[in-house]
C-alpha cells in the first residue's frame, strides 16, 4: 500500500487504511492526534482493560528477527481492542519462509487472513518492499538497521507525557548511534521541534551522516561527544541505547565498542532532579538495575506505553478511530 502512504492526511491522524514505514510520514498535527488517541487508549485499559473495537480483525505479527516488547506490546495492544493475533515470530524457521519463500510471496499470503501485517525483518527497505506486495495496510516493527517508526512515537509520546513538552528539551542520544534503529527513527521526528540534541557515542558507532546533516538543515543546536559526564548535568532526557551485536560484521569491533557506557546512581548523582532516563530495551550492562528504583528511569513506563501507542496505531490503520 506504499502509494499512499507517504502523502497521508494532515487532518486528524490521517492513518485510515495506510502503511506505517518511516517517521518521515508523520507532520505535527498527526502527532497530535495519535498521542490523544493514545490518552483514550490508556484510559480505556485503566478503566476496563479493553473495548471491543477490533472485534473480529485478525493481525498478523510476522517477526524474522528476534523481539520481545514490540511482538508482545502488538500483540497485547490487538486482543486489548478484542481482536486477534496470527504470530509468525520466533517459529519463522518453522514457516514457509524456511524454505525459500520470497517477502513479497509470504506477505500475499498471510494478508488473505489478515486485515494487517505487522514485519520486523534485518534488512533496510523490507518494510516497503512488504508495503508493495501488500494491499492490506504494514506496518514496520524495525527493518534492519533502518527504522523502527512505532518505538519511536512510544518514545516520543514518552517524553511528552513525562516531562508535559517537547519544545525546549535537550536530548542526549547515547551508545550505538550508527546502527540503533530507534535513535535514526526518533532523531528524525524530534527535527520537527525545538530542541537541542547530543550525541554520545564512541568513535566506531557515530551517527551516520546523512542525519547529522538532517539535524544540521533543521538548524537545530546540535553537538557529539563520547562522555556521558559530559551532558548528565544539562539533559533532560536521557536516551540509552544498546550496541547492536547483531549489525557488525567484525565482531572484534564490537568487543571494542561493548561495555562503554554504564549509567549508575552515582552518574545519575549529577542529573538534574526532573530529568528522565529512557532505553528502548533490552539493556545488556548500559544502565545499572540500582537505577531502576530512580523516580527518572523511565524505561519500564515506557513500555507500557508502547502498548498504548500501539492500541491507537492498529485502531487507526484500520479505520475504527
Ligand atoms: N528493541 C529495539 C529494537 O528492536 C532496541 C534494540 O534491540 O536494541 O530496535
Amino acid at each position: 500500500m506504499t502509494h499512499s502512504a507517504d502523502r497521508a492526511s494532515a487532518a486528524g491522524h490521517g492513518l485510515a487504511h495506510q502503511d506505517i514505514l518511516s517517521v518521515n510520514q508523520f507532520n505535527t498535527d498527526m502527532l497530535g492526534a495519535i498521542f490523544a488517541l493514545t490518552d483514550e487508549m490508556r484510559s480505556t485499559v485503566r478503566a476496563s482493560g479493553g473495548c471491543d473495537l477490533l472485534r473480529h480483525h485478525v493481525l498478523t505479527c510476522l517477526f524474522y528477527e528476534p523481539s520481545t516488547r514490540t511482538s508482545a506490546s502488538f500483540i497485547a495492544a490487538m486482543e486489548r481492542l478484542g481482536g486477534s493475533v496470527i504470530p509468525i515470530t520466533q517459529g519463522v524457521q518453522y514457516s514457509s519462509v524456511a524454505k525459500g519463500e520470497s517477502l513479497p510471496d509470504t506477505i500475499r499470503t498471510v494478508e488473505q487472513y489478515s486485515d494487517a501485517i505487522v514485519l520486523r525483518h534485518p534488512e533496510v527497505g523490507s518494510a516497503r518492499v512488504a508495503a508493495e506486495a501488500a494491499s492490506k495496510p504494514v506496518i514496520n516493527a524495525g527493518d534492519g538497521a533502518g527504522e523502527h517508526p512505532t518505538q519511536a512515537l512510544l518514545d516520543l509520546y514518552t517524553i511528552h507525557n513525562e516531562l508535559g513538552t517537547l519544545d525546549g528539551l535537550h536530548i542526549a542520544m547515547v551508545g550505538d548511534l550508527r546502527f540503533g534503529r530507534t535513535v535514526h527513527s526518533l532523531t528524525r521526528l524530534l527535527l520537527q521541534y525545538d530542541v537541542k540534541l547530543t550525541f554520545v557515542s564512541p568513535e566506531i558507532l557515530r551517527l551516520p551522516l546523512d542525519l547529522m546533516n538532517a539535524v544540521r538543515d533543521a538548524g537545530l543546536p546540535v553537538r557529539e561527544t563520547y562522555s556521558v559526564a559530559d551532558v548528565i548535568g544539562d539533559v533532560d532526557v536521557l536516551y540509552v541505547t544498546r550496541v547492536q551485536k547483531e549489525r557488525f560484521t567484525d565482531l572484534a569491533q564490537y568487543d571494542e565498542a561493548k561495555g562503554f557506557y554504564n549509567i549508575t546512581p552515582d552518574l545519575m548523582r549529577d542529573a538534574k532532579s526532573r530529568m528522565v532516563v529512557m532505553h528502548p530495551l533490552p539493556r545488556v550492562g548500559e544502565i545499572s538495575d540500582a537505577v531502576d528504583t530512580d523516580p527518572r528511569a523511565a524505561y519500564f513506563r515506557q513500555m507500557e506505553n508502547g502498548m498504548f501507542i500501539r492500541m491507537a496505531l492498529l485502531a487507526a490503520v484500520l479505520g475504527k478511530a
